[in-house]
Order: structure tokens, then C-alpha cells, then sequence
């Protein structure tokens, strides 16, 4: 079909004029923008209206704390195709962020959750997730009796704090599963002080007028041994195969960390946690030719601005080189395992509030050429 002149005008003008729409209502990029959107946001909400800015930015209202750069709900881009679901409950750092909850992910698979990492919040990003996100019944899905498998890519405080309430906020309310953890060495004694130190409400609980059913309020670890099961298939059941690889993110006691590669049964997704880290083997292996890596991203261009790592520049560089990912390791991971979608989590993104970008991050990413990368919230579907 040919067009005339004027029609093929019109329609580019439409075209431009939705794109420049589309641009305006999602990605508010500059600091008056910011004000200006998140003002509503913050106005509809109730939180701190009109926005006054903290005096002094320290470690503890760092600019991404701020509710005016928090001007999108969740939401639904997984595919409609497919029934298995990613959702991204906490996609914080250890940030005393109230907008991102800690780490935490589930993979729905038959309206079933499997959760990987439980970092501070767990238990209310069950709630915000479900409250928030229509995309999947999760009221359902997070039947008290499926809070269940739990994976821990490793145990850094940010992505561990929430175990307690994994294991002990449910058997209250009448869960009586217990749960199943996977995770590195390490994982077996964290676990064991947890269930051991909350004796006493335990008891309290089931002694008590209440009489909680303890039955539900304890768990069965399985620690994966990182030199004989890798990489290698760690578990399975009838909707998942989850398989682990070493990749190097932490020091010391800490050095065993994994990622972990889930494919869905029912309709062959192939979604891997990355957890944290930078480029190694083991992170491509896992995210070989995946539909979606699941990671963490940090910045390179405003790494001066990071309130940890060391004094100088370069001492940053090196120290947080060592445990993260900056986007030009992203594009090789990305390159090397043919993963077809990013959905980055865990964001470094700093700079000084003036020049504040939530997308500050994801711009930097796709710059060092890494392609189909979404920046997450919690609650997002994928
Ligand atoms: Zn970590
Ligand atoms: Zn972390």
C-alpha cells in the first residue's frame, strides 16, 4: 500500500507526539521533572508533601531514598504466552531504602512460589506484591502453606536479614510447612541460630493462649557443597529443575556464592538468578541463551559518588570492582551467554540529588551496549 505525502506526515506526527508522551509519563529524568512527578506521587501518598529535602545526605537518605523518584507503580511486562512468572518483591541494596525492600524474588510456576534470596522486608514485600500487582492472584499463590523453598544465592546480611520471618512470621497465621533452604556453606548454622534464638517466642507461641502449632515454625537446610555438586542440578520437583554455579562475588567465608538456573516445566522458561557479583564462567553458564537473567547492576560513571568502598576514586574502583557489576562486565555476560532479557535489580545508582536519575543506571547499561535490560521495582512482573 503506498501512502500520499500527508498521510505519511500525519502519521509520523502521531507517532512522534505518542513517543514524546510515552517518554514524559515513564521516564521523568531530570531533577525538576523528578520534583514535578514525584510531587504527585508523593502528594497522592501522603508522604512528605510538599517535598522537603533532607539537610545533610548521608548514608541513611541517600537521593534514591527519596519518595519523588518513586514516580511508578509495578508493573506486568512478563509475557502473556507464558503461565510461569517472575516477581521482583525487593530490589533493594542494603540501603535503608522504605521503597525497596531487600533482595528477594519468586519464580510463580502453576501458582506456585519458589523464592530466591530474603533480604529485609520479606514478609511485607509479600504483602506490597500482592497488594500491588494484579498481573497474578497472589494471595493465592502465597498461600501460607506455600511459603515453602527458599534459595540463597549467599549469605551477605542484605540478602539473608529477612530469614527469620521467612521461617517464623507464617506459622502463626496456621502455616504448617516447613521450609525447605537451599544455600552455601554457611547457610546450616544461620538457620540453626535463627530456630534456636526465637525458642523463647516459640514457646510463648505454643504454651501461650494462642496455642501456635510449631509444627511450620522450623526448617531443613541443604547446603551445596561447592566442590563436588557443580555445576549440577540441586533440585526438582514437578514444575522446576534448579540447577547451581559457582560465581565469584564475596571474600573470605563468604566466597561460595552461586547462581542459580530454574527452567519452568509447564511452558520452558529458563530464568537465572544471578544474585550478586561480577563476570565469571559460572554466571554465563547459568544465564546460557536463558529468557531472563535476573541481576545486579552497578555504576561506573558516578562510582566517585558511592558512600562506601574508600576515600578516593580509584580505591572504589578496585574495592567495589571486586564484588559488582559495572556495565561493561554486564555487556560481556550478556554477550557471552546469549541471555535474551536483563532485568537488573540490586541498582548502584548514585550521584548527588541534583543529578538524580531513577533511570540513571539503566541509561548507563544501554550506553556500554547492553540490549532488553529492564530496571525493576518491587512488585514488577516479568
Ligand atoms: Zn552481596
Ligand atoms: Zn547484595
Amino acid at each position: 500500500m503506498r501512502l500520499n505525502s500527508d498521510k505519511y506526515f500525519l502519521l509520523t506526527a502521531i507517532l512522534v507526539f505518542c513517543l514524546l508522551m510515552l517518554g514524559q509519563i515513564s521516564i521523568a529524568d531530570v531533577y525538576a521533572d523528578n520534583q514535578a512527578k514525584g510531587a504527585e506521587t508523593t502528594k497522592r501518598n501522603n508522604m512528605n508533601d510538599p517535598f522537603v529535602r533532607p539537610e545533610k545526605v548521608n548514608y541513611l537518605v541517600l537521593p534514591e531514598t527519596w519518595p519523588i523518584f518513586y514516580n511508578r507503580g509495578p508493573l506486568d511486562r512478563s509475557p502473556k504466552d507464558k503461565s510461569s512468572k517472575l516477581l521482583t518483591m525487593g530490589t533493594g541494596v542494603p540501603s535503608a531504602n522504605p521503597y525497596r525492600y531487600g533482595p528477594a524474588m519468586a519464580l510463580i510456576v502453576n501458582d506456585y512460589p519458589y523464592f530466591i534470596d530474603c533480604g529485609e522486608g520479606w514478609f511485607r514485600a509479600l504483602n506490597r506484591s500482592a497488594i500491588t500487582q494484579k498481573g497474578v492472584d497472589l494471595t493465592k499463590v502465597f498461600a501460607l502453606n506455600n511459603l515453602k523453598y527458599l534459595f540463597l544465592t549467599h549469605l551477605h546480611e542484605d540478602h539473608t536479614v529477612g530469614l527469620p520471618s521467612f521461617i517464623l512470621s507464617n506459622y502463626k497465621y496456621g502455616a504448617t510447612t516447613n521450609k525447605v533452604i537451599f544455600g552455601p556453606p554457611g547457610t546450616e548454622d544461620l538457620v540453626n541460630c535463627i530456630v534456636h534464638g526465637w525458642q523463647v517466642d516459640r514457646q510463648a507461641g505454643v504454651q501461650g493462649p494462642t496455642h501456635a502449632n510449631p509444627a511450620g515454625s522450623s526448617a531443613a537446610v541443604g547446603e551445596i557443597d561447592p566442590h563436588i555438586e557443580f555445576p549440577g542440578p540441586i533440585f526438582e520437583d514437578n514444575n522446576v529443575k534448579v540447577e547451581a554455579f559457582r560465581t565469584l562475588h564475596a571474600h573470605g567465608a563468604l566466597r561460595y556464592t552461586y547462581a542459580y538456573r530454574f527452567t519452568t516445566k509447564p511452558d520452558g522458561r529458563v530464568i537465572a538468578f544471578g544474585g550478586d557479583g561480577h563476570y565469571t564462567k559460572g554466571l554465563v553458564e547459568a544465564a546460557k541463551n536463558a529468557d531472563v537473567l535476573v541481576m545486579e547492576g552497578c555504576t561506573w560513571k558516578n562510582l566517585k559518588y558511592a558512600p562506601w568502598g574508600g576515600k578516593t576514586l580509584q580505591e572504589k574502583q578496585k574495592v567495589i570492582g571486586s564484588l559488582h557489576m559495572f556495565p561493561k562486565d554486564m555487556k560481556r555476560v550478556q554477550e557471552d551467554s546469549g541471555v535474551k532479557t536483563i532485568v537488573m535489580v540490586h541498582e548502584q545508582n548514585y550521584s548527588p540529588p541534583e543529578n538524580y536519575k531513577r533511570l540513571g543506571l539503566l541509561h548507563e547499561m544501554q550506553e556500554a551496549g547492553v540490549k532488553n535490560i529492564y530496571s525493576a521495582i518491587d512488585g514488577d512482573l516479568y
